[in-house]
C-alpha cells in the first residue's frame, strides 16, 4: 500500500474533514421506490469517516439501488442521507460536489469518446488541482493509463477502462466514494491491483462503499460488511463474518 499512500498525500484535507465528528456516511431510515414499487424498505448504513464498508447481496436485492439514493440519481421516499454531518439527500449537484461524492456507477464512469489524458483532465474542477498533477497522480498509479494517455477510453480494456474510472477519486478533495461491481468481468490480478488503490483512497481518509455480489476481493480491503436482501440490511458484522454469512444467506 506504500505506493499508494504516498501518491495519496494530495487526500490529507480529506482525513481531517473524516477525522470530525459525525464524519463519514449515515443512512437512516431510508426507503425508495421505482414508481409505485418499493424497493428499499427502510435501510440505516452507519460507516465511519475513513472506513471501507463492502455490501453484498444476490441481484435485486437493492444495493445499487441504495447507491444510487446516496448519490442523489434517486430520492428516497422516506428517511435521510448524511455525508459528513451534512445531510444529503435530497442533492443539489453542487451539494454534491461540494461535499466530494464520487460515485463510479456498474459498467464504469468514464467518457467513451475521449482520450485518457482529456478524461482525466475533465475531472480537475473538483478540487481545484492542476490537470498535470490528477494526471501525475493517475500515471503514478496505473503506468498502463500513461502508456494508453492518447487513446480514447472507450477502446480501452475493462480494467484499464476501470482503472481510469477509479483514478477520478484522485482528483480532489473526495469525501465518500461509491463503488458498484467494479471487478466485474476482470482477471483476479487486476481487480486485487484496484483494490489495493481503493484501501489507499480510504487511508487517506476517504469513506468507501464498495456493492459486489461474489466479494472475496473486496471483503479483503473492508473494515465491515453487511447483507443486504430484500430492500434490506439483513445482517451486518465483520468481513470474515460477512463471507461466511454469504454463504448460507444467498450464495
Ligand atoms: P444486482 O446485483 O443484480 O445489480 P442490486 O442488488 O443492485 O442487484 P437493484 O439494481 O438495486 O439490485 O434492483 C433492486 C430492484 O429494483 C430489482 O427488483 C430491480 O428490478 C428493480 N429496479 C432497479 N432499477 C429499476 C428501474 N430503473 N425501474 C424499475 N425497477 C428497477
Amino acid at each position: 500500500m506504500s505506493a499508494g499512500g504516498q501518491a495519496l498525500s494530495g487526500l490529507a484535507g480529506a482525513a481531517d474533514v473524516a477525522g470530525g465528528a459525525g464524519a463519514g456516511l449515515s443512512v437512516d431510515g431510508v426507503r425508495a421506490a421505482y414508481g409505485r414499487i418499493e424497493v428499499l424498505h427502510g435501510v440505516d448504513l452507519h460507516v465511519p469517516g475513513g472506513s471501507v464498508f463492502a455490501l453484498l447481496g444476490p441481484n435485486g436485492a437493492g444495493k445499487s439501488t441504495l447507491l444510487k439514493v446516496i448519490n442523489g440519481r434517486l430520492r428516497p421516499t422516506r428517511g435521510a442521507v448524511t455525508v459528513d454531518g451534512v445531510q444529503a439527500s435530497p442533492w443539489t449537484p453542487e451539494a454534491l460536489a461540494r461535499a466530494g461524492v464520487i460515485a463510479i456507477p456498474e459498467g464504469r464512469g468514464v467518457f467513451p469518446n475521449l482520450t485518457v489524458r482529456d478524461n482525466l483532465r475533465m475531472w480537475t474542477y473538483r478540487g481545484g488541482i492542476s490537470s498535470a498533477e490528477v494526471e501525475a497522480r493517475a500515471y503514478e498509479q496505473f503506468p498502463r493509463l500513461k502508456e494508453r494517455r492518447k487513446q480514447l477510453a472507450g477502446t480501452l480494456s475493462g480494467g484499464e477502462q476501470q482503472m481510469l474510472a477509479i483514478s477520478r477519486a484522485l482528483a480532489g478533495e473526495t469525501k465518500l466514494l461509491l463503488l458498484d461491481e467494479i471487478s466485474m468481468g476482470l482477471a483476479p490480478i487486476v481487480v486485487g491491483h484496484l483494490y489495493e488503490l481503493v484501501a489507499a483512497i480510504a487511508a487517506g481518509g476517504v469513506t468507501v462503499v464498495i456493492v459486489e455480489q461474489f466479494a472475496a476481493t473486496a471483503l479483503g480491503v473492508a473494515d465491515r460488511a453487511g447483507i443486504m436482501l430484500h430492500g434490506r440490511i439483513a445482517h451486518e458484522g465483520s468481513p470474515q463474518e460477512m463471507a461466511a454469512a454469504a454463504e448460507t444467506a444467498y450464495l
